[in-house]
């Protein structure tokens, strides 16, 4: 008997819910685990608060003598709730947090210790940064990196840790991370779309990025997880027949959530709100076991940084109530798979959502401005939007069957594609007094009344807008979205940049009132970007064929998604908005074709274990059996035989074809490796693991699972689906 496998069910049952009491209000304890507003302004002089204040809302530097300040508070306030060390905390490339603890404790002379954390070591640190990813920025005689205080995102305790965000960036300078593109681009996207906003309102000085995004999980049993290889090293199953039931009866969805996950969720939302990450809402997902948790949406740099930690402290919550977190974007074939919706939106310091129509015409007219520009913006980059979530995990959800596709398309709704169609019309040049009160009073100043009942959404459509914001939806379970919010908010600063200059523009030099020149020029703009509107179903074929006659991209493996992010429009847009230099759109370029490139290359060999020292085994061994019985059923009937053991004989012949279809198949996937490992050029090498390694994958586990089919459950050596899903 596979011992592993029944003593992980065995385990498993007796795993129950761990009962966790919350005795306080969840008002009362959000953010106490946060150096925020509140906590900084009771430990922090009036000066360092003002200090740090205008920092967060200005971007002004912080001098070394108010950090020196913050420092000590924050060493006073982390002492007071018994922690020891500090951390910068930081978001290399490699898709995970970062962190190296250091004590607060110092020795001074005459034996004795204090406790210590002072300005320079809050402002900045030189991480042994050698074994990050770099992508060839920091050659090994430059091989320092340093991380330097962001104080936009409060500092905050984790464990026996006060954790602060920082930047991290090379030497000489460029981005190592995914935080400083993210911030540079919230920047253009601030002075792009404030320079916008005032057409509209003078008063607005800022703009900022909101991002709540929506995280996907699967909870498997950790003892479960544990006796299969595939999860542990990949995170997903590589074989596994599907279970008789998965999600055809749609009962998990919205469904009452099972005791023992739901006691592992108050858990983590209790860790959430200890950290200040405001989780709201929680709920069954599609597939079995899978689950999703959403917050209330925040400032985008502070919301990535959330995310990112939730996606650490999801784990360790979950191995407290012997659960392991799959974060991966399809760890089982044959169910859906999980996302992360990023909902995305601008609002002025005045506190108006440019993605929401205002109450008045004016301010409709400027939610119309925000809404197209950002419909051109996808439009004018749907293929570096697209590579924006392109990793070899993401690849079997974009373009499967029950995920967005490929194909980066925009859905706005029938009301809003009515309003579009009008605004079409507007004469060209000046407007005649009637025709604009008619545009004001009964097209633009009519949209707040259409949009109450905008409630047709297309859960097909990659790119949605949902009444105040617009959800890209093709952002990976696993990805830090700093890397979509990034280009997002780079695209759409870009395109209100050539806005303003076309408006401006039309006003100089036509004359042109500003409201005319914005009719002007958004008429042409939704004449341009039509291609990218797209209300019918996105998984459709029809579609597929339809985008092509568009003109839209439809790169449907990362090796070519990922062409997008070094094109030459792409670096010039990087550099223009001073987002990202060449060299660092180049590294970033290479370590995520690298990155796909050893994902694949470790999935390959952890599948070709599997399926020769585990499935063929125990393929033989069962083969063994059915032939002893045959030997033994020759022996008693002479006659009868060949009839009696008919089924026996053909059931080895079969598991003996299954048996070698895995021995070539696996011997061809390591031939292939071998010739695509030797292929100088990174590209050439990703495109030979994406078309001539990873198709292996699917042959292989082909014939596994029809062994699976075949061989006495008693001594199949792998949790099955069936197990790994349903056990609660
Ligand atoms: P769903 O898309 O699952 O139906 P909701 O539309 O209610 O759920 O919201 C999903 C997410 O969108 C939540 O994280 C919510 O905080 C966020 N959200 C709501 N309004 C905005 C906004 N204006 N900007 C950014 N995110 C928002
Ligand atoms: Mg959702």
């Amino acid at each position: 008997m596979p011992t592993l496998r029944f003593h992980a069910i065995k385990e498993s049952l007796a795993h129950k819910p761990i009962i966790i009491e919350e005795s306080k209000k969840r008002s009362e304890i959000f953010g106490e685990n946060v150096f925020n507003e509140n906590t900084m302004r009771q430990y922090l002089t009036k000066d360092a608060f003002v200090g740090v204040m205008n920092a967060v809302q200005h971007g002004t530097k912080i001098n070394r003598n108010i950090a020196d300040q913050v420092s000590a508070s924050m060493k006073d306030w982390a002492l007071s709730k018994g922690v020891t060390h500090y951390t910068h905390w930081f978001q290399p490339l490699t898709g995970t947090t970062a962190e190296k603890h250091d004590a607060f404790f110092e020795t001074v002379s005459g034996g004795m210790a204090i406790e210590k954390f002072d300005g320079g070591q809050l402002v900045q640190q030189e991480p042994d940064a050698s074994s990050f990813p770099s992508g060839g920025i920091r050659n090994t005689f430059e091989a320092r990196g340093y991380t330097a205080w962001d104080p936009t995102s409060p500092a905050f305790i984790y464990g026996s840790t006060l954790c602060i965000p920082t930047i991290f960036v090379a030497y000489t300078g460029e981005a190592l991370d995914y935080k400083t593109p993210l911030l540079r681009a919230l920047h253009a996207v601030d002075d792009a779309a404030t320079a916008v906003c005032r057409y509209f309102d003078k008063n607005v000085k800022k703009v900022s990025s909101s991002l709540g995004w929506e995280q996907e999980y699967f909870l498997v049993d950790k003892m479960l997880a544990a006796s299969r290889p595939d999860i542990i090293l990949t995170g997903r199953t590589l074989l596994g027949h599907s279970s008789a039931k998965g999600q055809q009866l749609d009962d998990h969805y919205f469904g009452a959530i099972p005791n023992r996950a739901l006691n592992f969720m108050r858990d983590l939302e209790h860790e959430c709100m200890l950290l200040g990450i405001p989780a709201k809402t929680r709920h069954n997902e599609v597939a079995p076991n899978q689950f999703e948790l959403a917050p209330i949406y925040e400032e985008a740099n502070l919301a990535v940084d959330h995310n990112s930690l939730l996606m650490d402290v999801i784990g360790r919550v979950a191995s407290r109530h012997n659960f392991k977190v799959l974060l991966h974007e399809k760890p089982f074939a044959g169910i859906n798979g999980s996302g992360k919706h990023n909902n995305w939106s601008l609002s002025t310091d005045t506190g108006v959502n440019l993605l929401a129509p205002g109450k008045t015409p004016m301010s409709s007219l400027q939610f119309l401005t925000f809404f197209i520009n950002t419909i051109k913006a996808v439009h004018t980059h749907e293929e570096l939007l697209r590579a924006s979530v392109a990793t070899a995990s993401n690849d079997h959800r974009l373009g499967a069957n029950e995920a967005p596709p490929a194909i980066i398309s925009v859905f706005i709704g029938e009301q809003l594609t009515k309003v579009l169609e009008e605004l079409e019309g507007v004469t060209k040049g000046k407007l005649s007094p009637q025709e604009k009160t008619e545009l004001k009073l009964n097209v633009v100043g009519k949209i707040p009344d259409v949009l109450l009942d905008n409630t047709d959404r297309n859960r097909t459509s990659p790119f949605a807008f949902t009444g105040n914001k617009f959800e890209f939806r093709a952002v990976g379970s696993t990805a830090n979205s700093g890397n979509p919010m990034t280009i997002l908010n780079t695209i759409v600063a870009k395109q209100l940049k050539d806005f303003k200059v076309e408006v401006d523009k039309l006003i100089d030099e036509k004359g042109l009132k500003k409201d005319e020149a914005v009719f002007n020029i958004l008429r042409e703009y939704i004449k341009s970007c039509k291609p990218i509107l797209f209300d019918g179903n996105g998984y459709g074929e029809v579609w597929e064929k339809e985008a092509k006659k568009r003109g839209l991209s439809n790169n449907k493996s990362t090796p070519e998604a990922l062409k997008a992010k070094i094109s030459k429009q792409t670096i010039d847009l990087f550099e223009e908005m001073n987002v990202m230099s060449k060299i660092e759109v180049e590294a970033r370029y290479e370590i995520e074709i690298e990155a796909y490139i050893k994902h694949i290359q470790i999935e390959g060999r952890v599948l070709g274990d599997i399926a020769r020292n585990h499935i063929v085994p125990t393929a033989v061994k069962y083969q063994n059996i059915l032939v002893e019985n045959v030997k033994g059923l020759k022996e008693i009937f002479d006659e009868d035989f060949k009839s009696i053991s008919k089924e026996q004989i053909s059931l080895i012949e079969e598991i003996s074809n299954h048996i070698k279809g895995i021995n070539t198949n696996v011997t061809k996937l390591i031939d292939e490796r071998k010739k695509a490992n030797k292929i100088e050029d990174i590209e050439k090498r990703a495109s030979a693991y994406c078309d001539q390694v990873k198709p292996l994958f699917d042959d292989i586990r082909y014939h596994c699972d029809k062994l699976e089919l075949m061989v006495d459950d008693e001594i199949w050596p792998l949790t099955k689906y069936r197990e790994l899903l349903f056990t609660r």
